[in-house]
Formats: structure tokens, sequence, C-alpha cells
């Protein structure tokens, strides 16, 4: 059975890496549950030929992946610092006023739009999660409670509510209709409106070898090439294009209506990513081989550290990290325990590996001699958090794009 390509509908798609049936990553476990079947399902990753989007054959129903979802307000640092700065930029560049419109889809719990309110710009938030939307509105920030698509914009154009600045951050990769999101930032913009759309580039998952940010909920893995066509169909252009280190590498893109002339630095992007082939499945070729190298390489340390009588654990119950311990089979005979700073994942269990989750102060309390990081994206931030327990002799080992010791 083959599906079809979500951006361009072809139905050739070519296998890249299956990383075999896995639990959902975000599905952490109560105690009771401990013992119950866990659903897995396939995680394959594919390549359009057509269309050159990377993306997983499997849509888990939104029903199913978002029915144990933790609840996710609590971003961390780096990230807050860069959307204040990003709303600061923008109000700036867009000179954003009180009669200018900035919308975000899937706008959490408002905290990027938040820093509008400061600078006198109305906002709107649009939040499909009851529990993330009133937390917003707790916080000053105006949120529709909805799914955004073709028929939300429509009706939003209709109230006069159009955008100046649209953000939707980290949304492309999580919608199995993609079109049709992308058909509604189409109809909220207003006709000089610029969105600014932040998705984790392919290009890093490939060269930096980070298999674990591939799960259940990251539908598609984007180049520049693949958006340049997929807004293309919805008479929509790339203006500009940077790339931002958040997530393990991002792009952060400036799209606008078609027919505006595109910044050097999108033609230099496009050009570079033909150069280095990422256009043909040739580019993606090897890369399974990679992740079964970086295997190797990560057990074999952890097994050794082990055999030496060290006691091991892990930082971060996050969604790459369930990724990471349920593909390399890394379980609680290497593991002792996983910390978290959220306090709704302390007290639950990893899935599939079934690590409990504790909070940071048990690397004191406890102090094992290594710890995992799985959420090597904030390495920066959670080394100087852990300041203390590395003053106390405790080791740091950062797994991708190689396992390293700090
Ligand atoms: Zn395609």
């Amino acid at each position: 059975m083959s599906v079809p390509c979500r951006s361009c509908g072809s139905e050739a798609l070519q296998p890249i890496l299956s990383l075999g049936p896995t639990p959902l990553a975000n599905a952490l476990l109560g105690a009771d549950r401990l013992h119950a079947p866990e659903p897995r399902y396939p995680l394959d990753l594919v390549f359009c030929p057509a269309c050159s989007l990377v993306q997983i054959t499997e849509t888990v129903p939104p029903e199913v992946l978002f029915a144990e979802y933790p609840y996710f307000s609590s971003f961390s640092d780096t990230m807050v610092r860069s959307a204040r700065e990003l709303a600061e930029r923008l109000a700036r560049e867009r000179g954003l006023g009180p009669r200018s419109l900035v919308l975000e889809i899937a706008s959490n719990d408002g905290y990027l739009l938040q820093h509008y309110r400061p600078l006198g710009v109305p906002v709107l938030g649009i939040e499909p999660a009851a529990n993330l939307a009133r937390a917003a509105e707790g916080r000053g920030v105006p949120t529709r409670c909805a799914f955004f698509g073709r028929a939300l914009a429509e009706g939003l154009a209709a109230e006069g509510l159009r955008a100046d600045v649209l953000h939707a951050n980290n949304v492309l990769a999580h919608v199995a209709d993609l079109n049709g999101v992308v058909e509604g930032i189409a109809v909220a913009l207003k006709d000089d409106g610029l969105a600014a759309i932040e998705v984790p580039y392919v290009r890093d998952l490939i060269e930096r070898c980070e298999f674990d940010t591939i799960y259940h909920e990251h539908l598609c893995y984007f180049s520049l090439t693949a958006l340049a066509a997929l807004f293309a169909r919805h008479a929509l252009a790339v203006a500009d294009v940077e790339r931002i280190p958040l997530h393990g590498g991002s792009l952060r893109l400036f799209v606008a209506r078609a027919g505006a002339e595109p910044s050097v630095r999108v033609k230099e992007m496009l050009v570079a990513e033909a150069a280095a082939g990422m256009l043909a499945l040739s580019y993606y070729r090897d890369f399974a081989g990679r992740v079964e190298a970086l295997r190797r390489q990560l057990v074999g340390l952890l097994r050794r550290l082990k055999a030496e009588g060290n006691r091991l654990a892990a930082y971060g119950a996050s969604a790459k990290g369930s990724t990471l311990l349920n593909v390399f089979g890394i379980g609680a005979d290497v593991l002792d325990f996983v910390v978290d700073r959220s306090t709704v994942k302390q007290g639950r269990y990893t899935p599939g590996t079934h690590l409990p989750i504790l909070p940071p102060e048990a690397l004191l309390e406890r102090r094992p001699e290594y710890v995992l990081l799985l959420t090597w994206n904030f390495a920066e931030e959670i080394l100087a958090q852990q300041a203390a327990y590395r003053a106390q002799g405790g080791r740091f080992i950062i797994p991708v794009p190689e396992p390293r010791l700090v």
C-alpha cells in the first residue's frame, strides 16, 4: 500500500530509513499503566522524488496522538528569549502599530504573542488545545480555541481580521493536511502581509544524524526546495530565509504573496541544496547506515561505562529521548532513571522503556556518575543549570551527532 506525498500527492515515495514500530513518543505512562500493552506504530522515513519532501508514512490520528499529551507550557529559557527577539524585530521592521494585527497559528500558551502587547500591537492566537488557549487568555493574549485551516481563515477574513504578520512555529511539520494549512495562511494574510514560519531543517537532521527528531508527531522534514514548491502551489513565495539553531537546526522563512523578488539568501540556499544533492534520493541513501553506526558507538560506550561499575541516568523525558531510547534499545538495564524539569512529567514513566521520571534534583541526591543528555538541543542551557552536579564530578554524554563526554 503506498501513501501519497503530503505536499504534491505523488505516490512514488522512496524509503530512506525504517526505525521500526515505536510507541508514541509523548505517551508517558502512569504507574498503573506499566503492565498494560503499549500501542506501537511504524516509523518509516521516505523521500518524494517529485517535490523533494521528506516525510514519515504513518499518520497517527490526532485523537490518539494527543490523548495523553502532557501540558506543554514550560518552554526553555532559550525559546522564550528567541520569541521576544523575533516579536520586537518584526514590529520594528514591519512598522507595526495599534491598527496592525499579528496572528499566530498554534499559539500555545501565548509565549510569543505576549511580547507584542507591550509594543501596543493587537494580537490573536489560534490554539486547538483548550487548556493552552485558557492559559494564553490568562496572560492577556486573546485566543480562539480552534484548528487552523482555510475555513477558519475565511471566517476571520469575513470579520475583517487579516494579518500584517502571521506566525507559524513548528506547525507545518505537524499537520497532515499540509496544503489546507498553507491555503489558510494565504487567506489569512493581508495583501502585503508577511508570514514568519519556523520548521526543522532536513539538512541538519541528515548531516548531524539527528534521527531522534523523527517521531510520529513530526510528519514532514523540510528543505527550502520542498517548501518553495508547497508555497508556490498557493500563490505564496519565500521572500527570505534564515538558518536558526532551534530544535537542532531550523529554517525561519519569511513568506509573502508570490511575485516579490526572493532575497539573495533564498536563491543561494536553493542552489546550495541542489549542489548538495538534496533533490535526489542519493543524498539520503547513507543515512540509515550512519544511524546504525551511531547506535553501535553509543550503546558500546554506555555498556562499557556500566560494566566499569558506574551508575547512569538520563536528562530530558522528551519526545526525541523516547525515539533514541526505543530505537537504540537503551532501557532499565543501562539507565536507572530520567530527570525532567516539567512537574507534569515527574512521577510518570518513559514510553516503551518504562524509566521513572524524577525532578532534576535527583542528580545531586543520587549522584549517578554519567548522565545521557536526551535534550541535546538545549545542551548549553542544561549544562549551565547543572553546574553543581558537574562540579561534583558528574559528567554528561551528548549522543549526537556522535557520542561526546563533557
Ligand atoms: Zn511530493
